[in-house]
């Protein structure tokens, strides 16, 4: 039995069966390419969801982590440690908000969202105790947590986990006249993500956006953007807001906001807004530890100083406009935003990506149907010649 093999039959047998992975065993990577214990060398087109933006093991996150790793690794919030401060002043400037609160995944942040979200409602707002109401889009993914399947609209993130959180309300994605119908007074926040990554690379409709964030002013509700997967320079913007000119009142960050090396995730927003937070009311053990805020800030610094957002644009649009002239009758739509793109196909995708992990090229579906092309954002042009010779050899043959 080969490594591969074994480390796959060891997975399967002792591990709970809560993923479906393609049968590959990765075991060193650097940059855009993976290998596996056989010396099998892949493309990684997925960046583990996106929080591989800045490449795998990129030099200088991996030195922040062997810096901070021989000086101090965790202090719980008990105690100050001198790497929070320097990122919260970080992370402030480069979203233009007041205030940030860490935390360790996406799913944690998406809580803290909705826990500040709720108790802004009823401190600022003066919306009655228990009545707080948030809005989220149909075909949403915000994580695995109870709060996250409670905002899910698939049946089966929520089969045998109930009884739900309440007062949460779901409306088409895209769908403006349905917001506007949704709005109650006690309506704290509308939670949406600028593009749905896990449903397919959905982007909403031309101006949805921006639409949104208007009424939801209008109407006193806080504009939340769920920016975990689409956010961080995989869209060729910072944000992904920023592709209709606004910012939300709430960032919710996470996966590439720790370089794909070490777990972070925060919510950012105006002082009114996280302002509710009091010692005791939320907090991890492991949220703002030295170690995540010093590989956070190098993260971070990796995105301004490669341009990783203007380069996400340029090569996503020249590899959308290569895949675009695929010609297949199961290819029914190609779409993205810089290199967050969908290929929607009339069939199950998993046997592509199985073909074109037979190639050397990892990608995963999603939804079923589409396979996500989101490859490290330190990708070449000549790295992207060589994956689209591999496409299109599988949708030739
Ligand atoms: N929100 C969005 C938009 C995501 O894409 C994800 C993960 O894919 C999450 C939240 C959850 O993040 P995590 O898996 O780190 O909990």
């Amino acid at each position: 039995m080969s490594v591969s093999e074994n480390v796959i039959v060891q997975t399967e047998k002792f591990g709970a069966n809560n993923y479906h992975p393609l049968p590959i065993v990765i075991s060193e990577a650097e940059g855009v390419w993976v290998k596996d214990p056989e010396g099998n060398q892949y493309m990684d087109m997925l960046s583990a969801y996106s929080a591989v933006n800045q490449g795998h093991r990129h030099p200088k996150i991996i030195q922040a982590l062997k810096d901070q790793a021989d000086k101090v690794t965790l202090t719980s919030r008990a105690f100050h440690n001198d790497q929070l401060g320097p990122w919260y002043e970080k992370i402030c400037q480069l979203t233009a908000k007041e205030m940030a609160l860490p935390m360790n995944t996406g799913a944690e942040a998406v809580e803290t969202a909705v826990k500040a979200a709720r108790r802004w409602a009823y401190d600022v707002k003066g919306v009655a105790e228990g009545q707080a109401e948030i809005i989220a889009c149909e075909g949403n993914f915000h994580g695995r947590t109870m709060t996250a399947v409670s905002l899910s609209s698939e049946a089966e993130y929520k089969r045998g986990f109930g009884p739900m959180l309440p007062g949460i309300n779901l409306i088409p994605y895209g769908d403006i006249q349905s917001l506007e119908a949704a709005i109650t007074p006690n309506t704290a926040a509308f939670l949406i993500e600028p593009i749905q990554g896990e449903a397919g690379i959905i982007i909403p409709p031309a101006g949805f956006m921006k639409a949104a964030y208007d009424l939801c002013k209008q109407h006193n509700v806080l504009f939340i953007a769920d920016e975990i997967q689409a956010g961080l320079c995989r869209t060729g913007k910072m944000f992904a807001c920023e592709w209709e000119g606004f910012e939300p009142d709430m960032y919710i960050l996470g996966k590439a906001l720790g370089g794909g090396v070490f777990p972070i995730s925060c919510v950012v927003a105006n002082e009114e807004i996280l302002g509710v937070f009091n010692p005791g009311s939320h907090g991890s053990t492991f949220g703002g530890n030295p170690m995540a805020c010093a590989v956070s800030i190098a993260s971070l610094e990796v995105l301004e100083e490669e341009e990783l957002a203007k380069k996400s644009l340029e090569l996503g649009n020249y590899f959308t406009e290569a895949l675009k002239k695929i010609e297949h009758p199961s290819i029914k739509e190609v779409r993205g935003r810089g290199l967050f793109i969908g290929v929607e196909l009339t069939e199950a995708a998993r046997p592509y990506c199985e073909k074109l992990k037979e190639l050397g090229l990892l990608c995963k579906e999603t939804h079923e149907t589409v396979i996500r092309f989101a490859p490290p954002l330190i990708i070449t042009q000549e790295d992207l010649d060589w994956a689209i010779q591999k496409i299109e050899k599988v949708f030739v043959n």
